[in-house]
């Protein structure tokens, strides 16, 4: 592919604008092929002062690691990269805050926390790659959601960068704050379309002093469900991981020959991960082995296992994390949906029933169940009767009509764009397009992304 010709004009301005290294390019077949590499917020606001006036589009860029392709090239757009910006401005031990820029990654500014003996509680596979920009542009969720909430529940104050160049600044610390419109929240979750974050300040937690961690195997949908209620009355607010493997999820990762040793035998309906983060080591220990053993009296529970040690611990958690392993089964594709507890049941029957016209199908459902968040995998073990659409359709119909969400935690981007409509009503749409319209006239942030470019206005 040749490269487009872009406005020399425009990239002279930026080159001047960012100096040294702030401007790369290269060519990718997905990703922008100018990229902007910004050292202040005050070179961000420049870049997209001079680009809203050429009505150059940019795509904003954090560590590309999520799953709807939000950071991928649709047209012309130059990638707006803040790798630069990466600094941890400052942790605030009395007010229990980070400050940082937004290219900072999710790992560094955890353990910068740690240092200070505080939690950052945002926590998912890609923490060694993910910018917390990123991280907030999508409102990340992950693993400890049950108990911290998503990036929208962490982040007490953001700046951003509007389009037209306008910096809007609200670093807010304070957990109370109800001076009018919420404004970051219009920004959070809105995948780089209506405004650049450039930083942010971030809710710290004390740092658990224990962690209690267990497999359990129950035999019906009726006795999970009571379990999460169970270990959520009884465990005084430290219950902080509900992860649940339906039977193919477990008995595939543990397989013979797999590198997994077998905690707990297979058979049962359901396997779960529970997990507790308290303060008080041996008193802590001690409940939720007594909660655990009352669910097995109540018939919540059939078998369990706990985890002794640091090490038994990420045994445990290294079956639930194994889920690139599917990929060997053969052609397969990754959902990640939400369905209320009350209909979730029926919702996994149904995508059943419809997986059963599929030759040799593959139907794997897992997921944060105290979220109402499952994660699917469905295909065929045979190529040839793998069809995409097909199963896209199956799954996204059947999440509409039990009334779900098409995006629980990766939100829209290009690849859910089409889906939209299932889980949001007209009017929504329609409050969506005038937001767009509103912070974004020209269509020049992140375009093609939850929306198409044709379907919104033009300023
Ligand atoms: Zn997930």
């Amino acid at each position: 592919m040749v490269m487009p010709d872009y406005d020399e004009t425009l990239l002279q301005q930026l080159r001047d604008l960012l100096g040294d290294g702030g401007l790369r390019i290269e060519h990718d077949d997905v990703m922008p092929d100018v990229i902007l590499r910004p050292q202040t917020t005050e070179e961000v606001s420049g870049i997209l002062r001079l680009c809203s006036a050429a009505a150059q589009p940019l795509v904003p860029l954090g560590g590309k690691t999520g799953l709807a392709n939000g950071h991928v090239q649709t047209g012309v757009e130059f990638g707006l990269s803040l790798e630069r910006m990466n600094a941890i401005e400052e942790i605030d031990t009395s007010n229990r805050t980070l400050t940082a820029q937004a290219g900072c990654i999710l790992q560094v500014a955890v353990e910068a926390a740690a240092e200070q003996g505080l939690l950052l509680p945002l926590d998912f596979g890609a923490r060694g790659s993910a910018t917390l920009g990123g991280i907030a542009a999508t409102n990340a969720g992950g693993n400890r959601v049950i108990r911290y909430g998503m990036a929208r529940d962490v982040i007490l104050g953001l700046e951003v960068v509007l389009a037209d160049g306008t910096v809007v600044t609200n670093l807010n610390k304070m957990l109370k704050n109800n001076t009018g419109y919420d404004i970051k929240q219009w920004f959070i979750g809105a995948e780089g379309t209506l405004g650049v974050i450039t930083r942010l300040v971030l809710r710290l937690r004390p740092n658990p002093r224990s962690e209690n961690t267990a497999l359990l195997a129950v035999d019906s949908f009726d006795a999970l469900i009571g379990l999460l209620h169970w270990m959520d009355e009884r465990s005084a607010g430290t219950l902080s991981g509900f992860e649940v493997m339906w039977p193919e999820f477990y008995e595939y990762i543990t397989r013979e020959g797999s590198l997994h040793k077998l905690p707990l035998p297979h058979g049962s309906a359901f396997y779960v991960l529970v997990e507790t983060l308290g303060s008080e080591p041996e008193t802590d220990a001690e409940r939720f082995e007594t909660v655990l053993g009352e669910a097995m009296e109540e018939g919540l529970i059939v078998d369990a296992v706990l985890a002794h040690s640091q090490s038994e611990r990420n045994a445990l958690w290294e079956i639930r994390d194994d889920v690139l392993e599917f990929f060997k089964l053969g052609p397969i594709i990754p959902f990640d949906i939400s369905v209320t507890l009350d209909s979730m049941q029926a919702f996994v029957d149904d995508i059943r029933t419809g997986m059963a016209a599929v030759p040799e199908s593959i139907c794997i459902v897992f997921g944060h169940l105290g979220d109402s968040n499952l994660h699917l995998i469905l295909g065929s073990k045979n190529p040839e009767a793998f069809d995409y659409e097909g199963l896209s359709t199956l799954l996204y119909e059947t999440v509409q009509r039990h009334r779900g969400s098409v995006s629980a935690e990766h939100g829209i981007g290009l690849s859910k764009r089409e889906q939209l409509h299932r889980s949001r009503s007209a009017q929504e749409l329609q409050l969506m397009r005038a937001m767009k319209s509103l912070l974004d006239p020209k269509n020049i942030l992140n375009p093609n992304k939850i929306f198409a470019a044709d379907t919104l206005q033009r300023g």
